[in-house]
């Protein structure tokens, strides 16, 4: 069920998205409050997009959605907001917002819109056995291959190695010692720069941005960890 968070402190509102989302075939969880939200992101972590208001009782749509961005790259987030002032369009973008729905909107715009951000996220497909998926990635430990957003990435058996090493450790800081063994093996004597030099190779192929990564992240003075 692809799962999606509502986050409007207007009941009628709130109902209308809901009504109209469970019809197009999702599972709507509601929240009112911007602590309810984050609540429910708590209690649902396979919640895939967000809808958020901008004017809410205990917060602003921008401020949760920052929030949610800086735990969460790969949610998909839409703005909804009754004004049509192109500012709060810029401000919602720049908090990491996906798209941006102006009140009133019809049921068809709707699920138009969330339909689309389901597809662009690209998280309404599951990991098949043999498949670990995180984010954009996916990583087919049968036939050591990687995709990202679908595209396959081509990788030296090396980097298919550590790409798996981090998809398996999410977000745990990895020492260059531990991927050396884990890669390379515990009998290789080789120097720990090796391991930095297939990191960088492996950022140019994976990253949006290879000088500012957020997969592959630097833990200054330890090693690297994976940001999924
Ligand atoms: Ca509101």
């Amino acid at each position: 069920m692809k799962k999606i968070l509502v986050l409007e402190d207007e009941t009628s509102i709130r109902s209308f998205i809901e009504i109209n989302l469970t019809r197009a075939g999702y599972e709507v969880i509601e929240a009112g409050t911007g602590a309810e939200a984050f609540e429910q992101l708590r209690l649902h972590p396979d919640i895939q997009v967000a809808i958020l208001d901008i004017m809410l009782p205990d917060t602003d749509g921008f401020e949760v959605c920052r929030k949610i961005r800086t735990a969460d790259q790969h949610m998909g987030i839409v703005m909804l907001s009754a004004k049509t002032q192109e500012m709060d369009k810029v401000t919602g973008l720049m908090t990491g917002a996906d798209d941006y729905i102006t009140k009133p909107f019809s049921p068809a715009e709707l699920t138009a819109r969330i339909d689309a951000i389901f597809r662009r996220t690209g998280s309404s497909g599951q990991a098949e056995p043999g498949e670990i998926v995180q984010g954009p990635f996916r990583l087919n430990t049968l036939n050591r291959t990687l995709e990202k957003d679908g595209v396959n990435i081509k990788l030296t058996q090396v980097e298919y190695s550590i790409m798996k090493m981090f998809m398996d450790n999410p977000r745990k800081a990895l020492s260059r010692e531990d991927i050396l063994n884990t890669v390379w093996g515990r009998n290789y004597f080789g120097e720990l720069k090796i391991a930095d030099v297939n990191i960088r190779r492996l950022r140019i192929k994976i990253e949006d941005d290879p000088t500012n990564p957020v997969y592959i992240i630097t833990v200054w003075g330890f090693g690297y960890k994976w940001g999924l």
